[in-house]
């Protein structure tokens, strides 16, 4: 039987998460999890992201939460934005530190500050929906994620999830880097064909389920399937606490 022992991926009410920090603390003792980190979208989405003026509030948040669930192991996160093909991020490396574990993922709606970034968002959504321009999208989502890699991140989030990649490439220069990628319940990436390209490398994965409610807190079964269907050696996945 599969346990998990951390979820890294949790959303709460700082973006668009529906509970508190508490809720989701309460959620993930509940579950049986020794680590729970809250890791809000950060403040280069124009959407959703944590309003950098409630930075202080969040981390006081967490603390209190840490207090009142001494047992746990709660951990202050965040996942920041690849803006755009050049592979900045919405966080400085002075922001960055100030964070226990950063993640790091490609999403729709993050600031836009160039043509560019404003391309790449409508070339994949274009490719989502028609299916056009594969071999643009490709390139383009590929070269912005191995700069964004350049970044002291820990995490990518959900690979792919947005527009395709040359998921080879993103993972040899992950495992170089020492961060690892995420098999993420909410957006089916990385997916099983992924997993199967990438399952040789010498690299670690987390396992989130990138809950956006306390009740979805640890859930990961639909991405557990896609591991055993891959055959990726579970020892490679960090946070999982025992398997068969
Ligand atoms: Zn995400
Ligand atoms: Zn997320």
């Amino acid at each position: 039987m599969m346990r998990l022992k951390a979820d890294y991926h949790t959303h709460t009410h700082y973006s668009d998460g529906k509970g508190t920090v508490l809720d989701n603390v309460r959620a993930a003792k509940k579950r049986g999890l020794d680590t729970l980190a809250i890791s809000d979208h950060s403040w280069g989405h124009g959407y959703f992201g944590l309003k950098k003026e409630k930075k202080n509030q969040y981390f006081e948040d967490i603390e209190e939460a840490q207090r009142i669930f001494p047992d746990m192991n709660i951990l202050k996160a965040i996942e920041c934005n690849i803006l755009g093909p050049d592979g900045a991020v919405d966080l400085t490396p002075e922001e960055m530190k100030e964070f226990d574990i950063i993640l790091c993922g490609y999403h729709f709606g993050s600031k836009i500050r160039n043509a560019g970034d404003l391309m790449m968002h409508v070339s994949n959504a274009l490719h989502k929906f028609t299916g056009l321009g594969e071999k643009r999208v490709i390139k383009t989502n590929t070269k912005a994620i191995l700069r964004a890699l350049d970044h002291p991140i820990d995490v990518l989030t959900h690979p792919g999830d947005k527009g395709p990649v040359d998921i080879v490439a993103i993972a040899k220069k992950a495992a170089q880097r020492g961060i690892k990628l995420e098999i993420n319940q909410r957006h089916k990436h990385l997916t099983t064909e992924q997993l199967i390209q990438i399952k040789d490398l010498d690299l670690e994965f987390i396992l989130s389920s990138d809950a956006h409610s306390p009740e979805a807190i640890g859930e990961v079964e639909k991405a557990y399937a896609s591991i055993l269907s891959s055959g990726l050696d579970r020892k490679k996945i960090v946070n999982l606490k025992e398997t068969l």
